[in-house]
C-alpha cells in the first residue's frame, strides 16, 4: 500500500470536559501540526456541534456523515482527530468507522489516543473500549446533572434567571427570589384581565404601550406572557420536569412549594389556566380570538366562575362504536365542572334575547338617544322617497331636469344634516351602529364573536347557565339559562 498522502480533519465540540476544554480552534491547530509532522496535506477540515445532544442522542451530525461519504469516495485516506472521543463517543458512529477501514482503508491518527491500528482485533477492542468508557463518563456527568436539578427542585429553590415578578437576593446557596411589588402589581392587573375576558392580545399592547418591559427587559410578545401568567411560580410552586437519558421530558412534571411568596392565589392561578389552555383561544397564534361566544361572559350556575366552550369531540367506545360530543359549554373549575350545556341550544337563546332588545331598545342600549334618533330616520327616509320620486318621474318624462335639479339641491343638504343628526345619536362607538338600525338581525347573524361579544357586555346582560338533573344537557330547556341583567 502506498504511504497514505491526504487527509481530512474532523474536530467536534461537545459539553462534556474535554469538550469544554478544546475549542474546535484548538483541535485544529493540534490537528494541523500533527499532519505536518506525519508529512499529510490536509485537504478538508470537518466540524460539529455536539452541544446539546445528550450521549445517546441519534441527532445526526451533518459534517461526520459528510466525511465519511467522503472517505468512500477516496477523497482522502486519513482522518486526524483530536482524540478517538472527540471522532465520536457513539458506538454506532465507530462501529461506521471500522467498516470504513475495512473497506476503503482509511486510517484514523488521533493527537492525544495515537493510531488505533483497526485492522486488528486488539485496535478495533481499544477504539471501542475507548467510545464505551466516554459515553459512561459523559452518562454520569448527565446523571449527577439530573439529580442535582431534582434536588434543587424538591427543596423549591428557584433556578435560572430573574422571573417577573420576583427581585434574585443573595448567592450561591443563600440564592432566593424576593416579590417585586412593581411587577407583581402588573402580573396580578394581568390576571384580573384575563378573568375579565381581555385578549393576551390586547394586553400585550398594552403593556408595551405602557412601557413596561419583562424581566430582562425586552418588550412583550403574547406568547411571553402567556408563559409568565400560566407559570405555577405565581401561586408558589416549583415546578421540575424530570428527564430521560436522552434529554427529553420524561413523566409528567412535578410541582413542590417553593421557597418563595406566592403573588395569585391557587384558585385565580386555576382559572387563568383554564382560561388560556381553553382549546377556544389557542385557535391562533395571538392566542386571543375568541371562537365561542359565551367563554368568559357566561357564568356558572353552581360555584360562579366563567364557563368555557369546548370544541366537539369524538370518542372511540370499547365495543368500536363512536360517540360524537358536540361543541359545549362546560365549567372548567376544578371542585365544580357540574355544568354542561350543548353550544348551538344555548348560542341560539342568547342570540334571539340579543336580537329583541336591540330591536326594541338597542340606540339607547348601546348609548344613544332614541328618540333623536329616530327623528332623523324618519327625516332621512321621507328625503330619500323624495328624491326618488324626483328621479322616477325624470325618467317618465313628467319632470324636467331643471326641476329634478331643484328638488336635488334643497334635499341633498338636508339629507347630510339629518345623517349628521342620526350619527350624533349613535352610540359612541360608530361600528355599532348596524345594531341599532331595522337591520339588528341580519348584523347579529354576520358579526365576529368578539364583536357580539362586546355588544353582550355593552348590554349588561348577566348569562348563568344552571345545573340541570341526570341527562345534562340532553333536551335544551331554556328556563336553565338565566340572562339577567348585570
Ligand atoms: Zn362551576
Amino acid at each position: 500500500m502506498p504511504k497514505p498522502t491526504r487527509a481530512a480533519i474532523y474536530t467536534r465540540i461537545s459539553n462534556d470536559a474535554e469538550g469544554r476544554e478544546l475549542g474546535v480552534a484548538r483541535q485544529e491547530k493540534d490537528c494541523r501540526a500533527l499532519a505536518r509532522a506525519e508529512g499529510l496535506t490536509v485537504v478538508e477540515t470537518y466540524s460539529d456541534n455536539d452541544i446539546s445532544a445528550a450521549p445517546s442522542s441519534r441527532k445526526p451530525r451533518p459534517d461526520y456523515l459528510r466525511m465519511l461519504m467522503d472517505a468512500e469516495a477516496r477523497r482522502f485516506d486519513v482522518v486526524l482527530a483530536y482524540s478517538t472521543s472527540r471522532l465520536t463517543r457513539r458506538p454506532r458512529e465507530i462501529e461506521d468507522f471500522i467498516e470504513l477501514h475495512e473497506d476503503f482503508g482509511t486510517q484514523l491518527v488521533t493527537v492525544a489516543s495515537g493510531r488505533p491500528d483497526l485492522s486488528t482485533a486488539d485496535g478495533r477492542m481499544t477504539t471501542r473500549l475507548t467510545g464505551n468508557v466516554d459515553t459512561a463518563e459523559a452518562e454520569r456527568t448527565a446523571e449527577r446533572a439530573r439529580r442535582k436539578q431534582k434536588e434543587l427542585a424538591e427543596s423549591g429553590r428557584h433556578n435560572g434567571p430573574r422571573p417577573f415578578g420576583w427581585n434574585i437576593e443573595g448567592r450561591g446557596a443563600d440564592q432566593r427570589l424576593t416579590v417585586n411589588e412593581a411587577e407583581a402589581a402588573v402580573l396580578r392587573e394581568c390576571v384580573q384581565r384575563v378573568l375579565a375576558g381581555e385578549g393576551i392580545w390586547k394586553i400585550t399592547l398594552d403593556l408595551n404601550a405602557r412601557g413596561i418591559p419583562t424581566s430582562t427587559g425586552k418588550t412583550w410578545a403574547t406568547q411571553v406572557l402567556r408563559r409568565v401568567l400560566l407559570r405555577d411560580r405565581n401561586w408558589g410552586m416549583r415546578k421540575h420536569q424530570p428527564l430521560g437519558k436522552d434529554g427529553k421530558p420524561k413523566g409528567k412534571p412535578q410541582l413542590y412549594p417553593g421557597q418563595w411568596e406566592p403573588i395569585i392565589d391557587r384558585e385565580t392561578h386555576d382559572r387563568v389556566v383554564a382560561l388560556l389552555t381553553d382549546p377556544a383561544r389557542r385557535s391562533n397564534n395571538r392566542g386571543t380570538a375568541p371562537k365561542y361566544l359565551l367563554t368568559s361572559v357566561a357564568y356558572c350556575g353552581e360555584c360562579g366562575g366563567h364557563i368555557v366552550g369546548t370544541a366537539e369531540y369524538t370518542y372511540e367506545l370499547k365495543s368500536g362504536k363512536t360517540r360524537i360530543y358536540p361543541h359545549s359549554y362546560k365549567c372548567p373549575h376544578a371542585g365544580c365542572m357540574k355544568v354542561q350545556r350543548r353550544m348551538t341550544d344555548v348560542d341560539d337563546h342568547v342570540s334571539r334575547v340579543v336580537v329583541a332588545l336591540l330591536e326594541r331598545d338597542g340606540v339607547r342600549l348601546l348609548g344613544g338617544d332614541p328618540i333623536a334618533a329616530d327623528a332623523a330616520r324618519t327625516r332621512i327616509a321621507e328625503l330619500e322617497a323624495k328624491m326618488k320620486i324626483a328621479a322616477d318621474r325624470f325618467v317618465s318624462g313628467e319632470w324636467t331636469d331643471e326641476m329634478v335639479s331643484r328638488i336635488t339641491a334643497q334635499a341633498k343638504p338636508q339629507l347630510e344634516a339629518e345623517k349628521d343628526r342620526l350619527r350624533g345619536a349613535q352610540p359612541a362607538d360608530e361600528s355599532l351602529d348596524e345594531f341599532t338600525g331595522p337591520d339588528v338581525a341580519k348584523a347579529w347573524e354576520s358579526a365576529d364573536v368578539e364583536t357580539k361579544k362586546r355588544i353582550i357586555r355593552l348590554l349588561g346582560m348577566r348569562i348563568t347557565i344552571h345545573r340541570v338533573g341526570p341527562g345534562n344537557g340532553r333536551g335544551y330547556d331554556p328556563a336553565s339559562v338565566t340572562i339577567t341583567p348585570e
